[in-house]
Protein backbone atom coordinates (compact mmCIF):
# COMPACT_ATOMS: atom_id res chain seq x y z
CA UNK A 1 0.00 0.00 0.00
CA UNK A 2 1.19 3.45 -0.75
CA UNK A 3 1.77 6.11 2.08
CA UNK A 4 2.88 9.24 1.94
CA UNK A 5 6.40 10.18 4.14
CA UNK A 6 7.44 13.91 4.59
CA UNK A 7 11.31 13.94 5.09
CA UNK A 8 13.21 17.12 6.82
CA UNK A 9 16.58 17.82 6.20
CA UNK A 10 18.31 16.08 2.94
CA UNK A 11 21.62 15.67 4.23
CA UNK A 12 23.28 12.23 3.37
CA UNK A 13 20.84 10.03 5.87
CA UNK A 14 17.84 12.22 4.63
CA UNK A 15 18.81 12.04 0.80
CA UNK A 16 19.16 8.26 1.38
CA UNK A 17 16.01 7.56 3.09
CA UNK A 18 13.69 9.50 0.62
CA UNK A 19 14.99 7.64 -2.50
CA UNK A 20 14.66 4.65 -0.86
CA UNK A 21 11.13 5.12 -0.06
CA UNK A 22 10.32 6.75 -3.08
CA UNK A 23 12.06 3.90 -5.56
CA UNK A 24 10.04 1.56 -3.46
CA UNK A 25 6.88 3.17 -4.70
CA UNK A 26 5.74 5.52 -1.71
CA UNK A 27 4.75 9.14 -1.75
CA UNK A 28 8.02 11.17 -0.66
CA UNK A 29 7.89 15.22 0.32
CA UNK A 30 11.64 16.14 0.40
CA UNK A 31 12.49 19.46 2.53
CA UNK A 32 15.42 21.29 3.45
CA UNK A 33 16.31 25.11 3.88
CA UNK A 34 19.00 24.81 1.62
CA UNK A 35 17.52 25.51 -1.93
CA UNK A 36 20.54 23.47 -3.68
CA UNK A 37 19.76 19.87 -1.47
CA UNK A 38 15.87 20.55 -2.38
CA UNK A 39 17.33 20.69 -6.51
CA UNK A 40 19.15 17.52 -6.02
CA UNK A 41 16.39 15.79 -4.45
CA UNK A 42 13.35 17.05 -7.02
CA UNK A 43 14.25 13.60 -8.96
CA UNK A 44 14.03 11.48 -6.50
CA UNK A 45 10.92 12.27 -4.64
CA UNK A 46 7.39 12.87 -5.15
CA UNK A 47 7.39 17.00 -3.90
CA UNK A 48 10.46 18.93 -2.84
CA UNK A 49 10.28 21.86 -1.45
CA UNK A 50 12.38 24.57 0.18
CA UNK A 51 11.44 25.38 3.87
CA UNK A 52 12.66 26.16 7.76
CA UNK A 53 11.58 22.86 9.68
CA UNK A 54 11.48 24.85 12.84
CA UNK A 55 9.04 27.54 11.07
CA UNK A 56 5.88 26.66 12.21
CA UNK A 57 3.64 28.55 9.65
CA UNK A 58 6.55 26.71 7.17
CA UNK A 59 5.38 23.50 7.72
CA UNK A 60 1.79 24.25 8.09
CA UNK A 61 1.68 25.95 4.34
CA UNK A 62 3.23 22.46 3.32
CA UNK A 63 0.30 20.69 4.56
CA UNK A 64 2.77 18.95 7.01
CA UNK A 65 -0.29 18.30 9.34
CA UNK A 66 -1.67 15.26 6.41
CA UNK A 67 1.03 12.99 6.79
CA UNK A 68 1.33 10.55 9.30
CA UNK A 69 4.94 9.89 9.09
CA UNK A 70 8.03 12.52 9.48
CA UNK A 71 11.22 11.68 9.54
CA UNK A 72 13.57 14.89 11.04
CA UNK A 73 16.83 14.22 9.39
CA UNK A 74 18.57 17.53 10.48
CA UNK A 75 21.75 16.49 12.04
CA UNK A 76 24.55 18.86 12.82
CA UNK A 77 21.93 21.67 14.20
CA UNK A 78 20.42 20.10 17.51
CA UNK A 79 18.90 22.79 18.31
CA UNK A 80 16.63 22.66 14.96
CA UNK A 81 16.40 19.12 15.08
CA UNK A 82 14.74 19.60 18.38
CA UNK A 83 12.64 22.45 17.69
CA UNK A 84 11.42 20.85 14.47
CA UNK A 85 10.32 17.12 16.45
CA UNK A 86 8.39 19.15 18.52
CA UNK A 87 6.55 21.09 16.37
CA UNK A 88 5.67 18.36 14.38
CA UNK A 89 4.34 16.89 17.80
CA UNK A 90 2.50 19.68 18.54
CA UNK A 91 0.77 20.05 15.34
CA UNK A 92 -0.02 16.24 16.07
CA UNK A 93 2.01 14.03 13.96
CA UNK A 94 1.26 10.54 14.60
CA UNK A 95 4.57 9.17 13.81
CA UNK A 96 7.67 10.90 13.90
CA UNK A 97 11.24 9.40 13.52
CA UNK A 98 14.44 12.00 14.48
CA UNK A 99 17.59 11.50 13.80
CA UNK A 100 20.03 12.07 17.22
CA UNK A 101 23.57 13.21 16.84
CA UNK A 102 24.54 11.92 20.49
CA UNK A 103 23.35 11.08 23.88
CA UNK A 104 21.84 14.10 25.45
CA UNK A 105 20.32 15.10 21.61
CA UNK A 106 18.62 11.21 21.91
CA UNK A 107 17.43 12.34 25.66
CA UNK A 108 15.81 15.75 24.57
CA UNK A 109 13.57 13.79 21.28
CA UNK A 110 12.79 11.37 23.71
CA UNK A 111 11.40 13.56 26.54
CA UNK A 112 9.89 15.95 23.76
CA UNK A 113 7.46 12.75 22.12
CA UNK A 114 9.84 11.45 19.34
CA UNK A 115 8.56 8.13 18.56
CA UNK A 116 11.48 6.34 17.11
CA UNK A 117 15.09 7.65 17.78
CA UNK A 118 17.49 6.82 15.36
CA UNK A 119 21.16 6.84 15.28
CA UNK A 120 22.63 5.74 11.72
CA UNK A 121 26.23 5.94 12.45
CA UNK A 122 26.22 3.90 15.46
CA UNK A 123 23.78 1.06 14.11
CA UNK A 124 25.70 0.58 11.49
CA UNK A 125 29.07 0.45 13.11
CA UNK A 126 27.60 -2.41 15.41
CA UNK A 127 26.50 -3.90 11.91
CA UNK A 128 29.87 -4.03 10.12
CA UNK A 129 31.88 -4.87 13.27
CA UNK A 130 29.67 -7.99 13.68
CA UNK A 131 30.13 -8.83 9.75
CA UNK A 132 34.09 -7.85 10.91
CA UNK A 133 34.27 -10.59 13.91
CA UNK A 134 32.48 -13.65 12.00
CA UNK A 135 32.39 -14.39 8.98
CA UNK A 136 29.44 -16.23 9.13
CA UNK A 137 27.26 -13.17 9.99
CA UNK A 138 25.43 -11.75 6.86
CA UNK A 139 23.75 -9.20 9.36
CA UNK A 140 22.59 -8.39 12.40
CA UNK A 141 19.85 -5.95 13.90
CA UNK A 142 19.67 -5.15 17.22
CA UNK A 143 16.36 -5.17 19.62
CA UNK A 144 17.33 -3.95 22.33
CA UNK A 145 20.13 -4.36 25.17
CA UNK A 146 20.01 -8.01 25.12
CA UNK A 147 17.80 -9.16 22.10
CA UNK A 148 19.32 -9.13 18.44
CA UNK A 149 18.12 -11.05 14.97
CA UNK A 150 20.96 -11.98 12.91
CA UNK A 151 21.42 -13.27 9.32
CA UNK A 152 24.24 -16.42 9.24
CA UNK A 153 25.14 -18.83 6.78
CA UNK A 154 24.26 -22.16 8.14
CA UNK A 155 26.76 -24.15 9.73
CA UNK A 156 27.95 -27.22 8.32
CA UNK A 157 27.46 -29.57 11.14
CA UNK A 158 23.11 -28.67 10.47
CA UNK A 159 23.34 -29.13 6.54
CA UNK A 160 20.97 -31.81 5.16
CA UNK A 161 19.24 -31.81 8.55
CA UNK A 162 15.53 -30.45 9.72
CA UNK A 163 14.88 -28.24 12.00
CA UNK A 164 13.18 -31.21 13.63
CA UNK A 165 16.02 -33.00 14.07
CA UNK A 166 18.22 -29.87 14.84
CA UNK A 167 16.03 -28.77 18.00
CA UNK A 168 17.73 -25.41 17.79
CA UNK A 169 15.34 -23.97 20.29
CA UNK A 170 16.00 -26.38 23.28
CA UNK A 171 19.77 -26.28 22.30
CA UNK A 172 21.00 -23.10 21.86
CA UNK A 173 17.77 -21.04 22.87
CA UNK A 174 16.95 -19.60 19.78
CA UNK A 175 14.25 -19.51 17.27
CA UNK A 176 14.92 -19.77 13.59
CA UNK A 177 12.46 -16.73 11.85
CA UNK A 178 13.34 -17.90 8.33
CA UNK A 179 15.09 -19.64 5.62
CA UNK A 180 16.86 -17.93 2.52
CA UNK A 181 18.16 -20.12 -0.43
CA UNK A 182 19.51 -18.03 -3.06
CA UNK A 183 16.51 -15.47 -3.58
CA UNK A 184 13.62 -17.33 -2.26
CA UNK A 185 12.70 -16.65 1.74
CA UNK A 186 11.14 -19.03 3.42
CA UNK A 187 9.32 -17.12 6.38
CA UNK A 188 8.42 -19.38 9.95
CA UNK A 189 9.79 -22.71 8.66
CA UNK A 190 8.15 -26.05 9.41
CA UNK A 191 9.77 -28.92 11.71
CA UNK A 192 10.38 -30.61 8.43
CA UNK A 193 11.79 -28.60 6.44
CA UNK A 194 15.22 -29.30 5.88
CA UNK A 195 19.01 -26.67 6.03
CA UNK A 196 20.92 -27.10 3.29
CA UNK A 197 24.32 -26.14 2.13
CA UNK A 198 24.36 -22.60 1.47
CA UNK A 199 21.19 -21.69 3.35
CA UNK A 200 21.28 -18.61 5.14
CA UNK A 201 19.52 -19.21 8.53
CA UNK A 202 17.63 -15.91 9.97
CA UNK A 203 17.72 -16.46 13.80
CA UNK A 204 16.11 -14.05 17.02
CA UNK A 205 17.40 -14.34 20.27
CA UNK A 206 19.50 -13.52 23.44
CA UNK A 207 22.82 -12.56 22.54
CA UNK A 208 24.71 -15.02 24.62
CA UNK A 209 22.69 -17.64 22.91
CA UNK A 210 23.36 -16.06 19.61
CA UNK A 211 26.96 -16.14 19.87
CA UNK A 212 26.87 -19.94 21.54
CA UNK A 213 24.69 -20.42 17.68
CA UNK A 214 27.18 -18.40 15.69
CA UNK A 215 30.48 -20.56 17.29
CA UNK A 216 29.13 -23.92 15.89
CA UNK A 217 30.35 -25.36 13.11
P1 LIG B 1 23.98 14.07 7.43
O1 LIG B 1 24.98 13.71 8.50
O2 LIG B 1 22.86 13.07 7.28
O3 LIG B 1 24.62 14.40 6.10
P2 LIG B 1 23.66 16.91 7.95
O4 LIG B 1 23.60 17.45 9.33
O5 LIG B 1 24.93 17.13 7.19
O6 LIG B 1 23.24 15.37 8.00
O7 LIG B 1 22.46 17.50 7.04
C1 LIG B 1 21.30 17.93 7.55
C2 LIG B 1 20.48 18.69 6.51
O8 LIG B 1 19.47 19.39 7.25
C3 LIG B 1 21.26 19.74 5.71
O9 LIG B 1 20.99 19.58 4.31
C4 LIG B 1 20.69 21.07 6.21
O10 LIG B 1 20.58 22.06 5.19
C5 LIG B 1 19.29 20.67 6.71
N1 LIG B 1 18.78 21.58 7.72
C6 LIG B 1 19.45 22.15 8.75
N2 LIG B 1 18.63 22.94 9.46
C7 LIG B 1 17.40 22.87 8.87
C8 LIG B 1 16.12 23.45 9.14
N3 LIG B 1 15.94 24.30 10.15
N4 LIG B 1 15.10 23.15 8.33
C9 LIG B 1 15.25 22.30 7.28
N5 LIG B 1 16.43 21.71 6.98
C10 LIG B 1 17.50 21.98 7.75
Amino acid sequence: MKKQFAIIGLGRFGVSVSTELFQLGHEVLAVDINPSKVKEITNFSTHSAVADGTDEKALRKLGIANFDHVIVAIGDNIQASILCTLLLKEIGIKSVWAKAQNYYHHKVLDKIGADKIIHPEHDMGQRIAQHLVSDKVIDYIELSADYSIVEITAPKSMHNKTLFDLDIRAKFGVTILGIKRKKQINISPLAEDRVLVGDILIVIGQKNDLKRFEDTN
